[in-house]
C-alpha cells in the first residue's frame, strides 16, 4: 500500500502534485511518502509486538539520512554492509548498539571501525572472516559479538541474483558445519558468539520458505545452547516481498503468524532486517518524456531517466509499474512500448514490451515501487548527475538530497602536471 494517488486528475505524492514538484525541482526526481514509510515500519514492528525484537532496517535499500533518522526515531536500528554505511548511520544519529554489520567482505579497517563504535553484532559469513574478526578485536582490545550467518538450504523461489540461502550461494556457512564454527568462535579471544543469523533472499512472496528456514535455525539455536553457547539473538534477516505487479506477498502479520509459533519458547531477542518491504512502495521515480520513436518492429518512448538512475529493470529484469502523471492520459490508445533512457546501452530501459498508453513529449511518467534499491543503486554512468530525493509529508515537501551538479561529477579528479603541461594542439 502507498500514498501515491490521482487527485483532481493528477498523480500526487500524499497532497503534493507531482507536476508542481517537477516544475520546482526538475526531472528526473525520486519522491518518498512520509506516511507510507512510517506506516510500513509501524506495521512491521506491530506484527512482532508480542516478542522482544529489534528492526534493523536494511539501509542498502535506501540510505538517505532523513529516512534513517526517521526509523531511528521510531525505535528501529540498522543493518549495514560497509564502513560507509556505518558512517551514514552515525550521521543520522543512530545508536550504535542498534546496528548489525553484515556482508561477505568486511575489511580490517571496517571491522576495527565497527568495534570502536560498539555495534551490536557482526553477521559473520565465513570461517576466515570469523578468525580475522577475532584477530582485529584482540588488536584493538575489544570484544566482537558475532552471529554466524547460516544457510538453511531453503529455496526462496525468487530471482537467482537475490537468492542467498542455498548451499551454492557465496553467502553464509553451511548449516551442517555451524556447530563446529561456533566452537571455533568460542575459542577465539576477541569473539563472543551471541547470536545466529539467517537471510535466505529477497522479494520472497510466500511465507513457507521463511517458516521452513525458521524451523531449521530454531533447532540450531537449541543445539548451540546445548553446546554451552549463550545465544541471545536470533537474526532472521529480511527478504519479505512487495507488490510490484500482481504478486500477493504475505502481510507482515501473516509472516509473523507463520514464524512466531516456532520461536516463542526460545527467549531470544529477534532481529529483523527488512529493506524492500519498508521502503519499496514508499517511493517513486518521476521522469519526463523527451521523444517518441518507432522502428519497424518496436515502439519507444525516450525519457530523461535511465539505468544509471534506476537499474533494477536492467539488472534483474525487474517489473515496475508505469503510470502517467496526468490521469486522463490513461485513456489514450495503448501500444506495446519500451520505455527507455538516454544512456548508451541497449539494456537501458525502465519498462520493456509493456502495454502502455501513448506518451508525448513533456508528459510526466511515474515509475512506481522505486523506494528500495532505487537511488542507492544509482550511478554517474554517462556522466549523468544523480537525481534529487524529495520527502513529502501531507502538503509539504522537503529536498532530502539535492540533485548533483556537473561540479559534483568531477570532484576529486586530478590531471597530473606531466599531462597538464602537454599542450592541446
Ligand atoms: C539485502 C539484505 C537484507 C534486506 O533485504 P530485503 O529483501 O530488502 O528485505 C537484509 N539482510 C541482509 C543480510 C541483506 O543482504
Amino acid at each position: 500500500m502507498h500514498h501515491f494517488d490521482y487527485k483532481d486528475g493528477e498523480l500526487c505524492a500524499e497532497d503534493v502534485s507531482l507536476t508542481r514538484l517537477a516544475e520546482e525541482v526538475g526531472t528526473p526526481y525520486y519522491v518518498y511518502s512520509h506516511e507510507t514509510l512510517t506506516r510500513h515500519f509501524r506495521v512491521f514492528s506491530e506484527a512482532f509486538a508480542s516478542v522482544r525484537h529489534l528492526i534493523c532496517f536494511a539501509m542498502k535499500s535506501n540510505s538517505n539520512l532523513a529516512i534513517l533518522r526517521l526509523f531511528g526515531a521510531m525505535g528501529g536500528g540498522l543493518d549495514i554492509v560497509s564502513g560507509g554505511e556505518l558512517f551514514r548511520a552515525a550521521k543520522a544519529g543512530m545508536p550504535y548498539e542498534r546496528i548489525v554489520f553484515a556482508g561477505v567482505g568486511k575489511s580490517d579497517e571496517e571491522i576495527a571501525y565497527a568495534l570502536e563504535k560498539g555495534v551490536l553484532l557482526f553477521n559473520v559469513e565465513s570461517e576466515e572472516e570469523l578468525v580475522n574478526i577475532g584477530a582485529v578485536a584482540s588488536r584493538v582490545g575489544r570484544q566482537a559479538r558475532v552471529a554466524i550467518r547460516v544457510n538453511p538450504d531453503v529455496d526462496p523461489q525468487t530471482h537467482p541474483y537475490i537468492t542467498t540461502g542455498l548451499k551454492k550461494s557465496k553467502f553464509g556457512i553451511d548449516i551442517n558445519r555451524a556447530r563446529e564454527q561456533y566452537r571455533t568462535a568460542a575459542s577465539l579471544e576477541g569473539v563472543e558468539p551471541s547470536g545466529v543469523h539467517c537471510h535466505i533472499g529477497s522479494q520472497i512472496t510466500s511465507s513457507s520458505p521463511f517458516a521452513d528456514s525458521v524451523e531449521i535455525v530454531a533447532r540450531l539455536v537449541g543445539e548451540l545452547r546445548g553446546d554451552g553457547h549463550d545465544i541471545r539473538y536470533l537474526n532472521l534477516g529480511g527478504g519479505l516481498g512487495i507488490t510490484y505487479h500482481d504478486e500477493a506477498p504475505p502481510l507482515p502479520s501473516d509472516y509473523a503468524a507463520a514464524i512466531l509459533p516456532k520461536l516463542k519458547d526460545l527467549g531470544c531477542t529477534l532481529i529483523f532486517e527488512p529493506g524492500r518491504v519498508i521502503t519499496g512502495n514508499a517511493g517513486i521515480l518521476v521522469t519526463r518524456v523527451l521523444y517518441g520513436k518507432e522502428n519497424p518492429e518496436k515502439r519507444f518512448v525516450i525519457i530523461d531517466a535511465g539505468m544509471n538512475d534506476l537499474i533494477r529493470p536492467s539488472l534483474y529484469q525487474a517489473f515496475q509499474d508505469v503510470w502517467p502523471v496526468e490521469e486522463a492520459a490513461r485513456e489514450r490508445p495503448r501500444h506495446v512500448t519500451d520505455l527507455v533512457g538516454p544512456v548508451c546501452e541497449s539494456g537501458d530501459y525502465l519498462a520493456k514490451d509493456r502495454d502502455l498508453p501513448e506518451f508525448y513529449r513533456d508528459d510526466l511518467v511515474a515509475v512506481m515501487s522505486s523506494g528500495a534499491y532505487g537511488f542507492t543503486m544509482a550511478s554517474n554512468y554517462n556522466s549523468r548527475p544523480r537525481p534529487p530525493e524529495i520527502l513529502v509529508r501531507g502538503e509539504e515537501y522537503h529536498i532530502i538530497r539535492e540533485r548533483e551538479t556537473y561540479d559534483d561529477l568531477v570532484r576529486g579528479e586530478h590531471i597530473p602536471a606531466f599531462i597538464e603541461e602537454r599542450r592541446i594542439p
